[in-house]
């Protein structure tokens, strides 16, 4: 049912020329983000007891495929509403936090930017150099992040910082809602070949106070942000990339399908050779399989099931394999899924950064042979 209404809604509200036009303009529109909220599809990340409709895994990986094979200018927002803000704030907030912002994530779409990455800290996390300082009753943040996807669009910057000595890594690291507008902040936007619409951005701070309530989880969350980072968040984390990864590479399918049909060459449609055949039956078989491995993840999830190895092998497994089809579905267009009048190029620019977002190939591969305690 949410995928038939969702369906409707996407044709209705989001037509594919307007999508092209939101990646041409780098634009996010803002007034479908808002009737995604009323349609009730933030609500989906968020209990009941804040106005929402109770956590549904599977439900936000639906959401996130279906606006993801159309455009990541709506996707993206939504994933920063519903999961950055709604999931993270559900999971490890503090009572008041959950009770000013739940309803907000559910009626108007409040947006999180995440403020993780910096310019000498991507995979190792743990090694974040911008810092806050207690002072009295505020929070006082230096130093910069990079690669703050939607900030200018986000009213909070769910921002990693240390606030204690470097030495102790892990010990000290605290996680602090960051209004965007605070004073001290500055943003300078970075030019990224895909994911156009949210906006990445180099993000310093220099002398930032935000009161100590601020912290997630309040006061109690101070020196708390690792746990937070890379509990059951983290293994959700996984899945929303994988889920915006299937989107891509479903769109990338369909538009390979039905040119193959329609382009003919020697007098015939392409898709009568068996070489054009052959690449659209794997496509679709590994489609298929990344359709598997995501929503059995995402059915685990809502069993409340340990899901740190499959979110891992998921994450890796959909994210590489989406990669793969859709440079394989370029293949089948020829010269036309290199030009811009065709869906395919931005297709291809958006699925490149799938498999480095939200730690790297690289990186599951290293996760999945340390939780299954791999000797070294
Ligand atoms: C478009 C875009 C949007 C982004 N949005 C955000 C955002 O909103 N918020 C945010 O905080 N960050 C964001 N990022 C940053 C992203 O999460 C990082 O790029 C990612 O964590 C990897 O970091 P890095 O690129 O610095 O790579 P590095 O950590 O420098 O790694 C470089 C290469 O070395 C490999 N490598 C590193 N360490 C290991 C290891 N231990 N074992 C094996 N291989 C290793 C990696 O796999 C990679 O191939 C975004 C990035 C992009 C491109």
């Amino acid at each position: 049912m949410l995928r038939d209404t969702l369906e409707r809604f996407i044709e209705r509200e989001m037509p594919l020329e307007a999508a092209r036009q939101w990646d041409r303009d780098n634009h996010f529109p803002l007034e479908v983000h808002r009737k995604l909220a009323e349609l009730g599809l933030m609500a989906l990340a968020v209990p009941e007891a804040y106005g929402g409709a109770g956590r549904d895994i599977e439900a936000i990986v639906t959401v996130i495929e279906l606006l993801s094979a159309r455009s990541m200018a709506v996707a993206g927002p939504y994933i920063q509403s519903a999961c950055y803000a709604g999931l993270n704030l559900a999971e490890v907030g503090s009572e008041q936090q959950k009770q000013t912002l739940l309803p907000r994530v559910v009626e108007e779409g409040l947006i999180f930017a995440y403020g993780i990455s910096e310019p000498d800290v991507g995979a190792d996390v743990a090694a974040v150099r911008c810092t806050g300082r207690v002072d009295g009753e505020m929070l006082v943040i230096n130093g910069s992040k990079r690669f703050c996807s939607g900030a200018r669009i986000a009213q909070y910057i769910y921002t990693l910082v240390r606030t204690g000595p470097r030495e102790e890594r892990h010990r000290n690291l605290s996680l602090v809602l960051v209004p965007t507008e605070t004073a001290g902040i500055t943003y300078t936007a970075q030019d990224t070949l895909g994911l156009k619409g949210t906006g990445t951005y180099d993000v310093s701070f220099a002398e930032v106070a935000v009161p100590l309530d601020h912290v997630v989880g309040g006061k109690d969350g101070l020196n708390r942000g690792w746990p937070m980072l890379v509990g059951p968040g983290l293994d959700i984390e996984k899945l929303e990339v994988a889920a915006m990864a299937l989107g891509i590479a479903t769109a990338a399918v369909d538009e390979a399908w039905r040119y193959a049909e329609e382009r003919e060459q020697f007098g015939k449609p392409i898709s009568s050779f068996q070489s054009v055949r052959h690449m659209l039956a794997e496509a679709k078989t590994r489609l298929y399989a990344c359709r598997c491995l995501t929503y059995q993840t995402a059915r685990q999830l809502d069993r409340d099931e340990p899901a740190a190895v499959e979110t891992a092998m998921a994450k890796l497994f959909v994210c590489d394999t989406a990669r793969d089809i859709v440079l394989s579905c370029q293949q089948v267009m020829g010269a036309y899924g290199y030009v811009r009048d065709f869906d395919m190029e931005r297709h291809v620019r958006d699925i490149l950064v799938m498999p480095i977002l939200g730690g790297s190939s690289a990186i599951q591969k290293n996760n999945i042979c340390s939780l299954l305690k791999l000797r070294k």
